[in-house]
């Protein structure tokens, strides 16, 4: 730890402690879901622009060190694109969270994750396990392969199946799959896919379809709401709610006959946005305080100007006092952020 670290919690206005940073490592994405970007015509950061693996490392040290943040989440666009990606999951895996640190995994390494399309898993996961990954989330929004090319607009469904075997046969301690609802595309397979998980015995984990499509298609009407989506399940396989979410975004029920559980990520219809404890940083160093966020804190051209840790620290503090208390997007004055999810890093 460096000698000017004095260790404290990184608590909002609303009085919220962050504990979860979640980092963008690429804008690049191998799909082109219609719920995130464009067939075609989507701009790449310059290569200049996207923060060095030194540059990562250096933030992602800070708030660990500073605040306790206790963990990283991976993601992009698709994290899997970055080159030498497992370098970067080594160097972050041996950062360890305070003693003195409130945290729960004070003393303990970070708990690191990712999040992919899974496409190219099966060629990866066990360097990425190796480097230090624990946990894997892995998107599927289908089981029908015509379907999934016109969803991801990439006929990859095998190599995403594959991937998710590969995940599974490689020992993390949690891999889920993420769902992405959308009415009238693929709201027919919702029990399909929680049977799909049941079957592999990982968590499937629906997610409200949000208003950060690049192409602007998002409406209200195309939203299944968690309460669709639970009934849906629980009329054919029982449901009990588990309770004490915590921080974690989705609302989790185990299934009556043991067989594992599911989860709903209620963005839009029940928005948990009162127990987040978490911040991002996208590919060029842009620090968000919310998915949502209008505004953005640059640490890049701040690390790139010279400034020392207590400083990139001092910026991080500030970033989170402007920190809101929650998204407004079934309200009228709701904004849509300038960046797409992709350029966000979900
Ligand atoms: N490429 C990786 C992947 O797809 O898993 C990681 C990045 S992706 C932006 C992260 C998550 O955001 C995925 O689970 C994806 O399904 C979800 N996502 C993307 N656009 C979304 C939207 N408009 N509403 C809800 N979830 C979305
Ligand atoms: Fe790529 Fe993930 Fe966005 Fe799909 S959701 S286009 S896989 S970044």
């Amino acid at each position: 730890m460096s000698s000017t670290a004095v260790v404290r919690d990184l608590v909002d206005p609303y009085g919220r402690t962050i504990r979860d940073l979640r980092i963008s490592v690429t804008d690049r994405c191998n799909f082109r879901c219609t719920y995130c970007m464009p067939a075609e015509g989507m701009v790449w950061l310059p290569k200049t622009e996207v923060l060095t693996f030194e540059e990562i490392e250096r933030l992602a040290r800070i708030v660990v060190e500073h605040f306790g943040v206790d963990g990283i989440r991976l993601t992009g666009g698709e994290p899997t694109m970055r080159a030498h990606l497992p370098v970067l999951v080594a160097k972050l895996a041996a950062l360890s969270v305070p003693k003195e640190s409130a945290s729960p995994l004070a003393g303990q390494p970070i708990d690191l994750a990712i999040t992919t399309n899974g496409a190219t898993l099966a060629n990866c996961v066990d360097e990425l396990k190796l480097a230090g990954i624990a946990r894997v989330n892995i998107s599927l929004d289908t089981l029908d392969r015509a379907k999934f090319e016109q969803m991801t607009r990439r006929d990859e469904l095998p190599r995403v199946l594959a991937g998710i075997d590969a995940a599974i046969g490689a020992g993390f301690s949690s891999v889920k799959i993420n769902a992405v609802v959308e009415r009238g595309v693929n709201d027919n397979e919702i029990l399909d896919l929680a049977e799909f998980g049941r079957a592999k015995g990982v968590e499937v984990r629906f997610i409200e379809f949000m208003p950060l499509d690049a192409e602007g298609h998002w409406l209200s009407d195309k939203v299944v709401s968690q309460d669709e989506i639970v009934e849906q399940i629980a009329q054919v396989h029982p449901l009990e709610l588990i309770p004490a979410r915590g921080a974690a975004p989705a609302d989790r029920w185990r299934y009556l006959d043991g067989k594992g559980s599911v989860g709903v990520i209620p963005s839009v219809t029940k928005p948990f946005c009162g127990d987040c404890d978490r911040v991002r940083l996208t590919a060029d160093g842009q620090f968000r305080t919310c998915l949502f966020s209008t505004t953005e804190f640059d640490l890049r051209d701040l690390m790139r100007s010279g400034a020392d840790d207590v400083a990139v620290a001092a910026e991080v503090e500030r970033a989170v006092g402007t920190k809101w208390a929650g998204h407004q997007i079934n309200q009228v004055n709701f904004i849509r952020p300038k960046r797409s999810m992709s350029q966000i890093g979900g």
